[in-house]
């Protein structure tokens, strides 16, 4: 989640209420096990990690922080016209990259946001914690929710990957948004598992 976004103050109240998590029902996807993506998804990410290889870049990126757009879908036009209109930064979406969940775009899908553009995204109250960062944000609500499809932990687990071996990324660098920002969000939410995400970067 954006951390200026205007619908913070009222994902935070929710969040201060432990009884409402403790009460929700948990939904009939969680727990799944680890999925691919579906085929046409897989063979699109395939290319897009060759490009990201391949592509020289000249800045130096230091840190991966992981988002959860807070939403039910998402899509890169849609998170890039809303950014646009929310936060005056004609280059749309603060966030580098969107794995995507079914519902806007593929479940799993790796897709090119800031990243086109070579240029620092505003995704952190507390940017100076971890400078020259990387945003990926995973399409979904893992607060209330339940957590990312099997299809996303997959394909993140395949983008971080290759970006930390882009730019000598160490896997302590890898952390989430509340692992930066600490008590000022819950974003990507109680139900990601950063844990999960770094047994696959090992
Ligand atoms: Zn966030």
């Amino acid at each position: 989640m954006h951390p200026l976004d205007p619908t913070r103050r009222r994902f935070l109240g929710l969040c201060a209420c432990g009884a409402v998590h403790l009460c929700a029902p948990r939904p009939a996807h969680a727990g799944r096990p680890l999925a691919e993506p579906e085929p046409e998804t897989r063979a699109s990410n395939k290319q897009t990690i060759l490009d990201l290889r391949s592509q020289s870049v000249q800045r130096g990126w230091k840190w991966i922080v992981i988002h959860h757009t807070a939403s039910g879908g998402a899509s890169v036009a849609g998170l890039d016209a809303y950014h646009r209109r929310r936060f005056d930064d004609e280059l749309g979406a603060e966030y580098h990259f969107v794995v995507n969940n079914g519902v806007k775009g593929p479940d799993g899908a790796i897709q090119l946001a800031r990243w086109r553009h070579q240029v620092p995204a505003m995704h952190l109250f507390h940017p100076e914690r971890a400078p020259e960062s990387l945003a990926i944000v995973l399409v979904g609500n893992f607060e209330t929710k339940g957590p990312p499809s099997g299809a996303q932990m997959q394909a993140l687990g395949q983008l971080t990957r290759t970006l930390m071996a882009k730019f000598e990324i160490p896997s302590d660098r890898v952390t989430t948004h509340r692992g930066v920002d600490g008590r000022l969000t819950q974003c990507p939410g109680q139900h990601f598992s950063l844990e999960a995400l770094k047994k696959q970067l090992l």
